[in-house]
């Protein structure tokens, strides 16, 4: 039986692999929205869900196929769940450093107490552009947001994220055991499932 061409709403080679991976078995095969040169999706919601959402119908409706997208950040409640959305561009410059700076510098007056936060990861699976059922998972990884980098591992706020059951930074995590058990990771997997179960297929 032929696979199911399913795109992926996002131009990380990394992301690709590691979806490839795991949706391979379940009868898909992914390809990335720019090698139909998707255009970017306008990501004007305020929830990560709703963005992963515009994101995977604009690459349906741009390429007529399923589509899958993700969308993930850190959340700090004491902030107001900033940087939320809005991770990737939390500073003016807008470049790992100088957000994780940016963060440091929010939390430096605030008790120990509001060091407390988590990545989120929302992903969404839709059939078509107009699937009115799209398959959603997510999941969320608890840590705290220590008061120096540590580690050269990942990206983004890896150096500043603190993994109470590793008892490190998530930078400093090998990248499997980061997968293993980070937002991502399960938001994945558990997406694996969902189409699992949709499918009846067995990996
Ligand atoms: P994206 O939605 O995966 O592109 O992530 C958006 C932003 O959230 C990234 O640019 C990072 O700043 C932050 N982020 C998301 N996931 C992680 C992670 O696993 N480690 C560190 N930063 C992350």
């Amino acid at each position: 039986m032929s696979k199911q061409v399913v795109v992926l709403a996002s131009g990380n080679p990394g992301k690709l692999r590691e979806l490839e991976q795991l949706l391979g078995p379940q009868g898909l095969s992914l390809r990335p929205q720019s090698h139909w040169d998707t255009p970017e999706a306008d990501e004007n919601a305020s929830t990560f869900l709703e963005n992963a959402l515009i994101k995977a119908r604009n690459a349906a409706a741009h390429t007529g196929h399923a589509a899958i997208a993700d969308d993930s950040g850190l959340v700090v409640p004491a902030l107001g769940g900033r940087p939320g959305i809005r991770s990737a561009r939390f500073s003016a410059e807008g470049t790992d450093a100088a957000n994780n700076q940016h963060l440091l510098s929010e939390l430096a007056a605030l008790p120990d107490a509001s060091r407390a936060a988590y990545f989120y990861c929302a992903m969404v699976f839709v059939d078509h552009a107009g699937d009115p059922a799209p398959l959603v998972t997510s999941a969320a990884w608890h840590g705290e947001i220590l008061t120096a980098p540590r580690g050269d591992n990942g990206f983004g706020y890896d150096p500043l994220f603190f993994v109470p059951e590793k008892n490190c930074a998530s930078a400093e995590l090998a990248p499997a055991v980061k997968n293993d058990i980070s937002h991502r990771g399960r938001a994945v997997r558990a997406l694996r499932d969902a189409l699992r179960a949709r499918t009846g297929r067995e990996s």
